[in-house]
């Protein structure tokens, strides 16, 4: 008989604001509260600003997961578990947490984030917050335990998040990626995973389900930082460098090629001042010690006037994206950044597939082009799986059934059609759209 309920609120047949919720009888643990990014950035202008817009708004406009259609498990939660701290799995928390009476639990950077999140809305913890290391088990209620197993992705401390249940576990991947040559922590936790018993089903990341290939290493990146920084000339030119700012490994790569290029690293914007203040707090590393931290992009015009050579130092700023108010749209449009013909701009993301971002990066790089900047676009590896990881993820989690979310219909189905091709059987695996419970 199945026992288990599993009810997908936010993340199913789309990306972004997940959240999925657990019950076993009258007990019940939600994993994940976030924010949909693209929803979020379409009211804020850029994630890098305090939160300011009222719930009723942000429900309407599907920015977080709308927990009216659970309310009555909202009673029986025990324990809010998130597993990462990636804004689209744990932003929606200052907004929802007043909703749900439990505790928070996470690892440490990731309760670290959390607590400058709740900051920046002026609100003071509203549920209590636990931190957890990595490879962790804990019990949340009389019949639930909850485990950690550290995994890979680009961000640290991120787990997978495994619900044990009297009737079986469900192991919750989202999101993740097998790097075995990480820049930052171990390798993924094999052995905890080989160990687990009873998986009932696994939730699983399916992004970049269709792309067949395996996602390199961090360290990947790493190189092709190198190849483009050591390997290009810049003698008496600008380098400025823009990344994801909770990619704590990828800054770490950046400051130490700055150093290697007798640099002074420095780092500039609010998101990226807040988690690598998080990451310090966390006890993984501590960058003030080998970089300048310039926390307000407004305070740069102060900061030129006082530092005049720029040509020795290395800027990592905010606004991969191209983001209008984030620090790099803003020197590019702004009269203060002194420019100087082939300066080096070195975006080591991707640009997130939506049409808002396609116009915003191509605004700035026209911008940057009109003031002859060289321009090295993708020096990246991604921090999700592809269809050769899930594979061997698949075989070594041995799920009962496989529940793919993290991606648009399509991908999922991509998540699916691997399943059936190693031997799933076609009700094993599950297309869930958001509310659309099963029992496993
Ligand atoms: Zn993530």
């Amino acid at each position: 008989m199945n026992m288990i309920e599993i009810i997908p609120v936010g993340g199913f047949s789309e990306i972004g604001r997940n959240c999925t919720i657990v019950k076993w009888k009258q007990e019940s643990v939600m994993i994940d509260l976030g924010l949909h990014m693209e929803n979020y950035i379409r009211l804020t202008e850029d994630e890098d600003v305090p939160f300011q817009i009222p719930q009723t708004t942000l429900i309407r406009e599907n920015a977080v997961p709308d927990l009216t259609g659970v309310q009555d498990e909202l009673k029986t939660i025990k324990a809010v578990c998130i597993s990462h701290a990636h804004l689209d799995h744990v932003g929606a928390v200052p907004f929802l947490a007043n909703k749900i009476k439990a505790p928070i639990h996470g690892t440490r950077f990731t309760i670290e984030v959390l607590r400058r999140l709740l900051d920046d809305k002026k609100k003071s913890a509203v549920s209590e917050l636990v931190s957890h290391p990595e490879n962790s088990k804990f019990k949340v209620s009389d019949n639930l335990e909850v485990e950690f197993i550290h995994v890979t992705h680009s961000t640290p401390h991120t787990v997978l998040v495994v619900v044990h249940t009297p009737d079986g576990c469900v192991v919750y991947a989202n999101d993740f990626k097998l790097d075995n040559a990480p820049l930052l922590g171990a390798k993924p936790n094999y052995e905890a995973m080989k160990k687990l018993k009873g998986v009932k089903a696994l939730i699983v990341d399916s992004l970049y389900a269709m792309d067949p290939r395996k996602t390199p290493s961090e360290s990947i990146a790493r190189e092709m930082l190198r190849d483009v920084l050591l390997g290009t000339s810049s003698d008496g030119k600008n380098i400025l460098v823009t990344t994801f700012s909770s990619h704590i490994a990828r800054l770490k790569a950046i400051i130490e090629i700055s150093k290697t290029l007798k640099r002074k690293p420095v780092l500039v914007g609010r998101s990226l001042a807040k988690y690598v203040d998080a990451a310090k707090a966390a006890g993984i590393v501590d960058f003030e010690k080998d970089a300048q931290i310039v926390k307000y992009g407004s305070k740069l015009e102060d900061y030129f006037k006082k530092n005049r050579g720029t040509t020795d130092k290395l800027f990592i700023v905010t606004g991969h994206q191209g983001e209008p108010r984030a620090v790099l749209s803003r020197i590019a449009r702004g009269k203060f950044f002194p420019f100087n013909s082939e300066d080096l701009i070195v975006f080591s993301c991707k640009v997130i597939p939506n049409e808002e971002n396609f116009v915003n990066r191509s605004n700035l790089e026209s911008e940057l082009r009109n003031k002859r900047a060289r321009i090295f676009t993708d020096i990246h590896v991604s921090g999700h799986a592809c269809r050769e990881d899930h594979r061997e993820f698949i075989r070594l989690i041995g799920p009962e059934n496989i529940i793919p979310t993290h991606g648009d219909v399509a991908m999922l189905n991509a998540q699916k059609e691997l399943a059936l091709e190693m031997g799933y059987a076609d009700d094993k695996v599950h297309i869930l759209k958001n509310f659309s419970r099963i029992w496993v």
